[in-house]
């Protein structure tokens, strides 16, 4: 018993473990197989929107927002910052300057500047008197004379060095000024005059298609003048009627504002070109630029120039706009971060991302995380789980429920073991007291011995009795065994009542016609005869007169009535002796049963009559009633349908 719990507890318990063991794996699986599903498809989306080709153009010159170009030792060449603009000599303009803008007198200032312009040894002066001159004869209100001053005098001097051509494009602005205030004759021509002095040798945007183009360092002005002469040129330019070439321009001038105000903030934050060792790197990959916004940058080289490309997150943004999108669809929880661990889309998430994935090609560095929670994985894992445990729980129940009719069985093996060592032993105790007894007999009377005559005929009247018994007991052995087999035919006949009792009462007369025994027997008159088989009801009624007879004591009363009840014959067999427990009745049809099983008790038997009485009832399909109180006495009332 101890072995088969064993044996149904040990593949339960791992069963069990290994079902949990299945889940767990069921849900890795899932997540691995998921992980793949989403691997792929983010890649995807990557190689859609990210790859090289597809941001090649965005991160060319065209959509930049800002620019520095370096030469080959590094140092800036656009935007050009920290040049001074040379003031004219200082000494020779100071008295000048104080007649013209403290004391106001006009007049004598112009004699002023035209003997510097005599004087002075150096063309930037000399082009300074001349406007100067030119501003005070518009001072004095001759308009139309200062015009033609400042005219003259730009055709009169060349590009010179950046203070010149500073001054030049001063001169320009108050040109347009003048212009405005008068007639407006030529305005157009001096508006685009002054874009295009603006522009001129600048980074308009063809200036950085090739990386090869050498900058026109030598016709630049400070950048942040471009800028003002820029804005100067939008001021007046709005006051012009709207014209398609003049629109173009305005969009230029806009643009090269913006880029080269862009472009003046990360000059003077890089003002070394540190970027790269190695030459001919067509595109680098973008990189966060240091900054109070969020700016990125990129760099072209070639062994003269190295040109940094600003971007504005916002611009960067926008190439971003359809992985966005795709990525969203994957999972509403992820997260972008870029090469300085910056996030720039999504939302920052402290869990452990489900899938982590480098963004690659101009965007090494950068990450695009997704994350999922455990719920979704459960969800698609729920499925084959499921199946899972129910196997489990079905296998489980199917060895509980094998061990179980397992253990019955054993059960019942042992039992019938048990009776049979039993039965054994009580057969042969059980034959062994009428075979010695008969032995003794037949050698006294082989003796010859005897001192009566009657002794005789007693002793062979007490032979034949025991030999009665051993039949007795023979034939309940022999039903019993045929019973078990299934072998005991029945020959259903109509019967007589009266015979089969009198043959019964015959069998067993010697024992029941006692001195201490009053045996009576009342069969009721008319009764009908009975469809049965007389040989088996027979050893029904002699078991139980038997029993009757062996299970009292004293004086015996002993009685069989025969009746009729219903549709039923009742044969009812009664007696006074030692009755028997409710528990005792309940099992006395059982096989084997004795209420005193000891080998010492006083009543032979084996414990088969009441179970083959029982087997026979039933095959005439009737029934067995009894009523027994201990100490009193017992009756059986068989009843066989008609
Ligand atoms: P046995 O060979 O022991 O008589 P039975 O099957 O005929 O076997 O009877 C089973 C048991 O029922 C008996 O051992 C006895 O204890 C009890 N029993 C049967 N008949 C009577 C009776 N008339 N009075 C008291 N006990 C009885």
């Amino acid at each position: 018993m101890l072995l088969l719990a064993v044996a149904v507890i040990l593949p339960t318990v791992c069963l069990l473990w290994f079902m949990t063991q299945a889940v767990k794996n069921e849900r890795l699986a899932v997540k691995e197989k998921l992980g793949a599903v989403y691997e792929n498809q983010l890649s995807k989306a990557i190689e859609e929107n990210l790859s090289e080709d597809r941001l090649s153009l965005n991160l060319s010159i065209v959509a930049a927002d800002g620019v520095v170009v370096y030469d080959a030792n590094g140092n800036v060449t656009f935007p050009v910052i920290d040049v001074e603009e040379s003031e004219p000599n200082s000494e020779l303009f100071k008295e000048t300057f104080k007649l013209e803008f403290i004391e106001q007198k006009l007049d004598e200032a112009i004699v002023e500047y035209q003997r510097i312009r005599k004087v002075a040894d150096d063309e930037n002066s000399r082009f300074a008197a001349e406007i100067a001159e030119a501003r005070c004869l518009d001072k004095l209100g001759k308009n139309e004379e200062a015009i033609e001053k400042i005219r003259q005098t730009m055709s009169k001097y060349g590009d010179g060095d950046i203070s010149l051509r500073s001054q030049k494009c001063r001169g320009k602005m108050l040109l347009l000024d003048m212009i405005f205030k008068s007639e407006k004759k030529g305005v157009e021509k001096e508006v685009n005059d002054l874009f295009e002095y603006s522009m001129r040798g600048m980074l308009a945007d063809e200036d950085f298609s090739f990386l090869g183009r050498k900058p026109q360092a030598d016709r630049y002005i400070p950048s942040s003048l471009q800028v003002f002469a820029l804005e100067k040129f939008l001021e007046h330019v709005n006051k012009l009627p709207s014209d398609q070439e003049l629109n173009k321009r305005i969009k230029r001038a806009e643009r090269q504002i913006s880029l080269v105000e862009t472009s003046i903030e990360f000059a003077e934050i890089y003002q070394r070109s540190t970027f790269v060792k190695n030459n001919n790197i067509l595109n680098s990959k973008l990189f966060s630029l240091d900054g109070k916004r969020k700016f990125y940058g990129q760099y072209s080289k070639n062994s003269s120039y190295t040109r940094l490309h600003i971007n504005e997150w916002e611009t960067v943004e926008q190439w971003f706009e359809g992985f966005i999108g795709e990525i969203k669809q994957l999972s509403s929880d992820f997260a972008i971060y870029d090469d300085g661990g910056r996030l720039v889309a999504g939302k920052n998430s402290k869990e452990k991302p489900f899938i982590s994935m480098e963004l690659g090609g101009y965007l090494s560095e950068w990450r695009a995380e997704l994350y999922l929670d455990d719920l979704a994985f459960d969800n698609a894992a729920s499925k084959q789980s499921t199946i899972y445990i129910w196997t489990g729980v079905l296998v489980v129940v199917l060895i509980i429920t094998s061990g179980a009719v397992a253990t019955q069985a054993i059960g019942r093996q042992i039992k019938l073991n048990r009776m049979k060592n039993d039965f054994i032993a009580t057969v042969t105790h059980e034959l062994k007291t009428p075979l010695s007894s008969m032995r003794v007999l037949t050698d006294t009377l082989l003796e010859g011995n005897l001192k009566e005559e009657g002794q005789r005929d007693e002793y062979l009247e007490l032979i034949s009795k025991e030999n009665e018994r051993l039949s007795r007991l023979i034939d309940n052995f022999l039903t019993f065994s045929r019973m078990e087999r299934n072998k005991q035919a029945f020959v259903m006949k109509s019967t007589d009542v009266r015979e089969v009792v009198d043959e019964s009462v015959c069998s067993i007369q010697t024992k029941l016609n006692k001195e201490n025994c009053d045996f009576n027997v009342n069969v009721c008159e008319d009764l009908p005869s009975i469809l049965i088989d007389k040989d088996a009801i027979v050893t029904v009624l002699v078991n139980l007169l038997d029993n009757a007879c062996k299970y009292s004591n004293g004086d015996k009363e002993i009685s069989l009535n025969v009746y009729k009840a219903g549709d039923s014959i009742c044969f009812a067999v009664q007696d006074n002796g030692i009755g028997m427990s409710g528990r005792q009745v309940k099992k006395i049809f059982d096989r084997f049963y004795q209420a005193d099983s000891s080998l010492s008790r006083k009543a032979e038997g084996a414990g088969l009559g009441l179970s083959i009485v029982k087997f026979i009832v039933d095959a005439h399909k009737g029934s067995i009633e009894v009523n027994s109180k201990q100490g009193y006495g017992s009756e059986f009332i068989v009843k066989l349908p008609r």
